[in-house]
């Protein structure tokens, strides 16, 4: 896509610090390095989000990502976990709207990164949880 900085990216004409690519993806580091070595993984074809991928562009993606993150951990003995994260939305903190997978080393409980959801599970009996769950099952396609 014409104007979308990602897709800029893949095409070279802004810079970035690449640390792997393929046919498929490009994983370069994110410009606020949330943690040291927060990369972004990104398809190289554009789509949005995590609405928009086929079941094969999601298998190829998904599938290099367990070596780029055994790449960045190995890549600093104080990285101690990682955190993968994918926003999907505005509402959901999405700022770039090609989709991409945050790879956050986690070097302390310290460190810059922190995600907090709540604990509601006392507000839901399990009649709710039910119809939760039934509603999500009457929606799962092929
Ligand atoms: P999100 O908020 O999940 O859409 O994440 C978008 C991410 O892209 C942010 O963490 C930005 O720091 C990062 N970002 C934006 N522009 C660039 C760029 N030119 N190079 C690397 N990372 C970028
Ligand atoms: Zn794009």
């Amino acid at each position: 896509m014409k104007d979308c900085i990602f897709c800029k990216i893949v095409r070279n004409e802004i810079p970035s610090y690449t640390i792997y690519e393929d046919d498929v993806v490009k994983a370069f580091l994110d410009i606020s390095q949330g943690t040291p070595g927060h990369t972004l993984v990104i398809p190289k074809k554009h789509i949005a989000n995590i609405f928009e991928y086929d079941p094969e562009l999601a298998a190829q993606v998904f599938s290099r990502i367990p070596k780029i993150a055994r790449a960045i951990k190995a890549s600093n003995p104080d990285i101690k976990g990682m955190n993968i994260v994918n926003n999907n939305g505005q509402i959901a903190y999405q700022s770039v709207f090609h989709s991409h997978f945050h790879l956050v080393p986690r070097y302390t409980t310290h460190d810059d990164f922190a995600m907090i959801f709540k604990d509601n599970s006392n507000k839901y009996s399990p009649d709710d949880l039910k119809k939760i769950q039934t509603n999500i099952i009457d929606h799962i396609g092929d």
